[in-house]
């Protein structure tokens, strides 16, 4: 407590100092003067304390920001990491998978279907009604195996149409199959990266929490810590200059 004779006791060690040397607890950021509170239960707003120990619990308040802002951000890349090695899914290579299961059947069925669905195909079958059209209808050649109205050609349009709708299933079934395998890599991917994603927002927020809020603490308490050292300067600079006019002083009286 500060008393007439402008000395204050120090709340750390009891002994007593001039009021320049120190500060009163009220004149302190929030966390210093909490965490001096918790070491000295009897300190309230009034307390003195020197700057010596007052430096002591600033260096202390800026280890414990950097040292917790450490285990935090330890913690999160622990996380990260094990997030990164974790892949206990297999991703599926679709093209092998396929190649390696399918028969000769199913090879023959696509080679169809792909070219049952091309133009090609619908070029050549239209080429090949119109001859047997034209060869039974005029009789090119003596040919004259399928009278109009072509009984023949429609039994046989009727079998192809009876054959090609299976091989198209059978591939289509195919391509079912090769979306499915897609949709389960694809899955898996989404679900790590989102995993990720959340560890990285972690990441961010604790950055922007407390790391920086940490950050401008700690600058703003070596801003501190340098005015009070201006301070100091000034005083010695003053008492430098009052020394010098009263040896001037003393030397023109003389
Ligand atoms: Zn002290």
């Amino acid at each position: 407590m500060g008393d007439e004779n402008g000395d204050a006791q120090c709340i750390v060690d009891g002994k007593r100092y001039p009021v320049e040397a120190g500060m009163y607890l009220h004149e302190l950021r929030r966390p210093l003067y909490n965490q001096i509170k918790n070491e000295h239960r009897t300190a309230t707003p009034q307390s003195f304390i020197c700057n010596h120990h007052l430096l002591d619990y600033r260096i202390n308040r800026i280890d414990q920001m950097i040292h917790s802002d450490d285990l935090h951000n330890q913690r999160i890349n622990r996380r990260l990491t094990k997030a990164l090695q974790d892949d206990n899914y297999e991703v599926t290579d679709v093209n092998k998978v396929l190649s390696d299961q399918q028969t000769f059947g199913e090879r023959v069925a696509d080679g169809v279907a792909r070219f049952g669905g091309s133009w090609t195909f619908i070029l050549i079958f239209v080429a090949i009604l119109a001859t047997w059209m034209v060869l039974n209808v005029t009789h090119l050649f003596g040919v004259k195996f399928d009278p109009y109205p072509f009984i023949l050609l429609n039994l046989f349009l009727s079998c192809i149409a009876a054959i090609q709708a299976p091989i198209i299933m059978m591939s289509q079934n195919r391509s079912a199959d090769r979306d499915r395998m897609d949709a389960e890599n694809d899955f898996h991917v989404n679900l790590k990266s989102e995993h990720e994603l959340r560890i990285l927002h972690a990441k961010l927020d604790h950055l922007n929490q407390s790391q920086m809020p940490h950050t401008l603490e700690i600058s703003r308490l070596q801003l501190e810590m340098m005015g009070e050292i201006r301070g100091e300067i000034e005083k010695l600079r003053m008492e430098h200059i009052k020394l010098n006019q009263s040896k001037e002083d003393s030397e023109h009286a003389r």
